[in-house]
């Protein structure tokens, strides 16, 4: 399973919103203005800072230096209420994003896996993080591909070895679950559900993109159906369980129903059954059948 940053043509005139908030904050006195408002941020539970009190915070005397640049962050990132200003959503978020992923490159990269081994050849895997994403290969063998996922840099220094790949286990089913249901789990907007048939020997022949953000994920169908009650039932009645690495499932067989509209049929194997799962083109399963 990959994840990138996908870009696309639909989404050229919203990079002018982007540019225009990325702007706003190449000024010192206004990333003061936005640090002192977030410094003491409590979600729905922060108290406004008053004007005096924000222009004491960022150490201003001249009042009409202060509004004017207040003024640009107004409603972009500082919303005024009633007793004061506070950050907007787009302004924790943002500043939420940046503590995620550290502003810096100084992070371990490698380490050899012994909690885990390779479903190819039983080797221990490496584990590298790169640039944000965390990726699983084996070093002995080209049988497995592995897996590379987008994992913040926190996630990737505060969870130990071991707790790491369940973290991004659970971090993959959730976000891809969401992703499936309609809701990309980056900014809540719509996404799309694409199944190829043509490509159901890949591992990616499901592709979940948000037609509002950058999110983009192809996976293979079950991984993506991991959340759903039916399959995860199916899976435990077949001896399977439904919270282990994807590496630790046996394969799943997507067999092609037809192509258009897109059905797939799954097949999975457990130790004390099968199950035969049929998809539809919007990934919902059609019928579930356990033997
Ligand atoms: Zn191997
Ligand atoms: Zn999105």
């Amino acid at each position: 399973m990959n994840l990138g940053d996908g870009r696309s043509p639909a989404r050229a005139a919203d990079d002018v919103d982007a540019r225009e908030a990325f702007a706003l904050l190449g000024h010192d006195i206004r990333l003061e203005i936005l640090l002192a408002l977030l410094e003491d941020w409590l979600a729905a539970y922060t108290e406004p800072k008053s004007y005096a009190e924000l222009m004491d915070a960022v150490g201003m005397e001249d009042s009409g230096k202060f509004n004017y640049h207040l003024d640009k962050l107004r409603g972009v990132y500082v919303r005024q209420v009633e007793d004061g200003y506070v950050p907007t959503a787009s302004a924790t978020a943002l500043y939420r994003a940046v503590l995620a992923h550290r502003p810096t490159e100084s992070v371990e990269t490698d380490r050899r896996l012994s909690t885990a081994t390779c479903p190819a050849c039983g080797a221990d895997p490496d584990l590298r993080y790169d640039r944000g994403f965390l990726t699983v290969d084996c070093p002995e063998c080209s049988a497995w591909e592995g897996f590379t996922y987008p994992f913040p840099q926190t996630g990737f220094e505060r969870h130990d070895t071991e707790q790491l790949l369940a973290a991004v286990s659970e971090r993959v089913r959730h976000e891809v679950g969401l992703a499936r249901t309609g809701q990309c789990p980056a900014c809540a907007g719509p996404t799309t559900v694409d199944l190829r048939p043509e490509q159901v020997e890949d591992d990616g022949c499901v592709e979940l993109t948000c037609e509002s953000c950058t999110f983009v994920v192809g996976v293979d169908p079950l991984t993506a159906l991991l959340t759903d009650d039916r399959v995860s039932a199916a899976l435990r009645e077949i001896g399977l369980d439904p919270l282990a690495q994807d590496w630790e499932r046996p394969d799943s067989q997507p067999t092609v129903q037809s192509v258009d509209p897109p059905r797939l049929a799954l097949t999975v194997a457990g130790p004390s059954g099968t199950a035969n799962i049929i998809l539809t083109d919007t990934l919902e399963p059609e019928e579930i059948a356990v033997e």
